[in-house]
């Protein structure tokens, strides 16, 4: 084996492990990738989402009470303790974990 193969071989080898790890990324960081959803993205307003639940009026969201936000519905996905998480309903975005929107769930 010549030098000049095995330096060959070695790029090689750091090239393809610099392409593995471009495309094995910890758990989670998918998330961190995503927008956070505005209040103002239709589908958002249309289901009152807020980004703080305590800023929820109640006199205009009937079914809001002061223990719901996103953070204790069934449809949050993500890793717990994060600030902005996936759910279920807005698929690509983000929500806050404070948030509250029409259709909360109590989490199981
Ligand atoms: Fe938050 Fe649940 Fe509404 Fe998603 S469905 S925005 S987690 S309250």
């Amino acid at each position: 084996m010549s030098p000049s193969f095995s330096r060959r071989r070695a790029l090689q080898g750091f090239a393809l492990l610099i392409g593995t790890a471009s495309v094995i990324r910890p758990r989670g960081s998918r998330a961190a990738e995503l927008p956070n959803l505005s209040p103002t993205d239709p589908m958002a307003a249309a289901l009152g989402y807020h980004e703080s639940a305590v800023k929820v009026d109640a006199k205009a969201f009937p079914t809001y009470q002061p223990t719901q936000s996103c953070v204790n519905c069934a449809q949050l996905q993500g890793a717990a303790g994060a600030a902005w998480r996936p759910c279920a309903l807005f698929p690509g975005k983000l929500v806050a974990a404070d948030g509250w929107c029409k259709v909360w769930a109590k989490k199981a």
